[in-house]
């Protein structure tokens, strides 16, 4: 009999978050036949990113082989998690193209472009990604880069339905996955890099008529007031922030447990970054880097915890969250778990949002603890940072951010990729006069940059860039580490099998052992990978699939492999599967030739600063591109030439550049220029 996995998760009695072990049972403990769908971009409703499959298990995963692959036919980031319903595998690659194949063969079925216009790729801060799409009822739902969001017919990829999200004149962007709640395609945005106001927006499943909004921050009280909720929030905020936009964007976690009745989401940081310009006289600012329960229904708060009251450093409360039951205390409380940028791994009960436990799961210097009688960080005293650059730990790539973390309900084990890089954070007042394109953040990031490129590829087991953690939840604390020498790695998956799978940023794909951490199985794909794994059962067989795409925030110039311009890749392993594997391989870097420019140097400094809030975002850190856009170091002399042209007029908008006019003088692009061969001269003395 071929059932489901979504449809026994349908049966009365049997709850995923509550049931797994059962279902694990009657799906695959005796005959390992079948097919177990993975329904969500999360695989289960609760957000665990957790398979009750266990034909692969620590005993033979080391035969696991190639079944399939396929070429997504961009360079740029992958970030998806592909979900897989009744043998079909639908997901999302960069660009918001949708996809769906054979998830037995790879064979495409579909492709759908909704044609972004590539300029926007300039207003997104972290890489023109998509996590993913979701399935209800014969479509598919995918919001796109530049903020509409479509229906597709999940049989033919034909268009549906699309609606306009977001005001078209701001720095919108999608690039989280929508989720479907009770008939609704619940869907947020980002851009509080680039002075936006946070929301999020259900809209109807058949038609795409909005149902209802909730903004994340007021707007300005001399206007409508939205919501009650922000007769508490105004007495937070001061100045006028509505002005910079705010922020709070919900860019990635929302979850919906059916059986509390709520529907919980995670907002992002403010816009600037820096509070004292963005709420002069301080305040929590809320709901900024908060989780807020919402009623599915109508969008009315509910409750919220704040895990960084007056956020200044982008720490973002939109990392992913998951629901589970765990015996605290001697009791069984509904939990909600999220480890967010700023370091601490929270537990709120999530029928009132009490918060349980918070404990540092990566070392923190911008707070030593969280004083559970207040709920509130306890800051140490260099945290709010002036114009001297103050070094601080997590960075604003935070210690966790959105890649996806994985409960294990048998073990009681959460898993996690974490970050330890360090940021030099310092004010630039200019957050107030800038105009156009370009980052609004009251943060220099030319600073910043000097240590972060050192701190991610530093070699210190002891205190790695980056590392994959096994947390325990109830006694809130380690585990098992495991060391990785990339600070940008992928998303996780646990396994009835007792296994974890994680790719790397150094292009290796791997499976650990979910009760110690040893390595059990890897294999090199040629591309970093960023985004989680998925698994599935089909006529018997599991798979496990990975996105392999570099990109995303590790787009800013800090690459663990060395490759340019790498082909992002989908792949599907399965016990004794044996398809040739041969790894992805860039194009061979640009050569140095030699041109006649050279920086001037007072124009060094200040083209710094302007590079850093303009270019930073796709050329990288320093002008050190992380191979999948243009190294601008290597440009030719006709691109040096030219730079006011490209820079002011357009002239390769067609190719992705845009023009830069709104945002930059003459001046400052002569300033970027003198910058970017600074930085070339830099190469050119290693030779
Ligand atoms: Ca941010």
């Amino acid at each position: 009999m071929m059932r489901t996995f979504r449809q026994l998760t349908r049966r009365p009695g049997v709850r995923l978050f509550l049931g797994t072990g059962l279902a694990s049972a009657v799906l695959c403990g005796a005959s390992g036949t079948g097919t177990v769908d993975w329904p969500y971009t999360s695989g289960e409703r609760s957000g665990s990113h957790y398979s009750p499959l266990r034909q692969i298990h620590a005993g033979n995963v080391k035969q696991l082989g190639l079944a399939w692959s396929y070429d997504t036919g961009t360079t740029r980031g992958l970030e998806a998690t592909p979900i897989v319903v009744g043998g079909t595998m639908y997901t999302s690659l960069s660009w918001s193209v949708a996809v769906a194949l054979d998830a037995a063969t790879g064979k495409l079925k579909w492709r759908h472009d909704p044609r972004v216009p590539h300029e926007l790729g300039s207003r997104a801060c972290c890489d023109v990604v998509n996590r993913g799409v979701a399935l209800d009822n014969g479509k598919v739902f995918i919001g796109t880069l530049d903020g509409r969001l479509q229906a597709l017919d999940a049989a033919t990829g034909r268009l549906l339905w699309s609606v306009e999200t977001t005001d078209p004149g701001k720095h919108y962007t999608i690039t989280g996955a929508p989720r479907v709640v009770k008939g609704m395609v619940i869907i947020g945005n980002g851009g509080a890099e680039y002075g936006v106001r946070g929301y999020v927006s259900a809209y109807d499943a058949a038609t795409g008529k909005l149902v209802w909004r909730f903004y994340t921050v007021p707007g300005n009280p001399a206007e409508k007031i939205e919501s009650e909720a922000f007769e508490k929030a105004l007495k937070t905020w001061s100045g006028e922030w509505w002005k910079l936009g705010g922020g709070g964007t919900v860019w990635d976690a929302i979850e919906y447990d059916p059986q509390v009745g709520l529907l919980y989401i995670g907002t992002g940081n403010g816009s600037p970054w820096n509070r004292n310009f963005r709420s002069p006289g301080g305040g929590d600012n809320l709901y900024l880097s908060s989780i807020v329960a919402l009623r599915p229904d109508t969008g009315a708060y509910v409750w919220h915890y704040q895990v960084t009251p007056g956020d200044s450093w982008d720490f973002t409360a939109t990392q992913p969250m998951i629901l589970a039951d765990l015996r605290i205390a001697g009791a069984t409380r509904k939990v909600l778990m999220q480890a967010p940028k700023n370091g601490f791994f929270y537990v709120l009960d999530r029928v009132s949002g009490e918060l349980l436990s918070a404990e540092p799961f990566a070392k923190t210097t911008w707070a030593t603890r969280i004083d559970m009688a207040t709920g509130r960080p306890v800051e140490t005293p260099e945290a709010r940072y002036g114009e001297q650059p103050v070094l601080l730990l997590p960075s604003p790539m935070g210690a966790h951010n959105w890649h996806p973390m994985s409960y294990h309900q048998g073990l009681n084990l959460v898993f996690l990729p974490t970050s330890g890089i360090p940021f030099a954070y310092s004010a630039d007042p200019r957050v107030l006069s800038l105009r156009g394109h370009g980052w609004r953040l009251g943060v220099d990031l030319a600073p910043g940059g000097k240590v972060i490129v050192p701190a991610a590829h530093k070699e210190k087991p002891d205190d790695p860039p980056g590392s994959l953690l096994a947390w325990d939840p109830v006694a809130a604390k380690p585990r098992w580490r495991v060391a990785h020498k990339s600070w940008c790695n992928g998303g996780v998956l646990s396994t009835a099998g007792d296994i974890v799978f994680q790719g790397r940023g150094d292009g290796n794909f791997s499976a650990y052992s979910a009760q110690t951490g040893d390595k059990l199985w890897e294999v090199f794909l040629g591309n970093g990978i960023v985004a989680a794994p998925s698994t599935y059962s089909i006529g018997g067989t599991q798979y496990v699939s990975i996105l392999a795409g570099y990109g995303g925030i590790g787009l800013n110039g800090l690459p663990a492999l060395d490759t340019y311009k790498a082909p992002g890749r989908l792949w599907a392993f399965a016990l004794n599967a044996n398809a040739k594997l041969t790894p992805v391989a860039g194009q061979p870097r640009p050569s140095l030739t030699p041109i006649e420019a050279a920086p001037v140097p007072g124009q060094i400094g200040p083209g710094a600063q302007a590079y850093h809030r303009n270019c930073t975002v796709c050329h990288g850190i320093n002008a050190v591109s992380s191979g999948s856009i243009a190294d601008l170091r290597y440009a030719s002399q006709a691109v040096f030439d030219n730079y006011r042209h490209i820079l002011l007029d357009g002239a390769l908008a067609k190719v992705g550049m845009p023009s830069f006019k709104d945002a930059l003088t003459p001046r400052e692009v002569e300033a970027i220029r003198s910058y970017v061969l600074f930085e070339r001269s830099k190469l050119e003395a290693r030779k």
